[in-house]
């Protein structure tokens, strides 16, 4: 990543933190070059900029992230790219792996993104929604229940992210009617259904978008990105072999939509 490069040879310092994650006793730490974390994370950047214990003790605890999702996030400081690999065979015919390996990787998705809000990581979370546009348009994704990590997304945002609209178009786009089949009452947060009921209102009403799935229509574009008037993180990328690929998401082969 261009970020990491001066000269052109990757420069990380000498200078390195331990993040502590999840609840002591039962944490996890990782060791992460502070350059590199606080380039990338305004909320690493304020936490060790300042004389604040932090700062002198070289550590920094995040007792309510997981430590799953932190090395996830972890990987992607190191080398520009999400881990969001695909899970066993997608063409399996074995219908029950099937759903079951979609649900893993929707959680991670899921659990990688909100995991962004601790650093507050702009980039790293459009990185992830870019990830979640590839992986919604291959034509398996349908076998995933997106609704069903409405709750956690709503309680950890506000109206207006980026990430409720994205779970409200997968909902809309890939799910048959039966999928709501056995949803108990309380399970889904208002704000969601009202934001889906908003968007199925929406996609009946607008003839072009009804025959276009956002996950080709905003693909490449940033609508569902966080950033606002920022830079984009593809702009900061100046070298194609750096922007993440996400075919290399898949497995060799299966990487059609047929
Ligand atoms: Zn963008």
């Amino acid at each position: 990543m261009e970020r990491l490069h001066k000269n052109g040879i990757l420069d990380l310092g000498t200078k390195v933190i331990t993040v502590r994650v999840g609840q002591e006793p039962s944490h996890t730490d990782f060791t992460v070059h502070e350059s590199l974390i606080r380039k990338s994370s305004p909320f690493f950047e304020a936490a060790l900029s300042r004389q604040w214990r932090e700062a002198t003790e070289r550590l920094v605890k995040l007792p309510e992230a997981d430590a799953q999702a932190f090395k996830l996030y972890v990987h992607w400081l190191y080398t520009g790219h999400p881990n969001i690999f695909i899970t066993g065979n997608p063409h399996s015919s074995d219908r029950t792996q099937l759903v079951k390996d979609r649900e893993i990787e929707l959680t991670k998705l899921v659990q990688g993104y909100l995991l962004g809000d601790y650093p507050q990581d702009c980039d790293y979370k459009d990185t992830l929604a870019d990830a979640f546009l590839e992986w919604g348009s291959r034509f398996w994704s349908g076998l995933a229940q997106p609704f069903k990590h409405a709750a956690p997304i709503y309680s950890s945002t506000t109206k207006g992210s980026p990430v409720r609209e994205l779970i409200v178009d997968f909902t809309l786009w890939t799910q048959r009617h039966t999928c709501w089949d056995g949803v108990g009452d309380d399970e889904l947060p208002n704000a969601f259904l009202c934001d889906y009921i908003r968007a199925r209102e929406a996609k009946d009403r607008d003839v072009a978008a009804r025959n276009s799935s956002p996950f080709f229509r905003f693909k490449g574009t940033c609508h569902y990105h966080c950033h606002s008037d920022d830079t984009c993180y593809r702009e900061d990328i100046d070298s194609d072999d750096d922007i993440p690929h996400f075919d290399s998401l898949f497995p060799e082969g299966i990487s059609d939509d047929k």
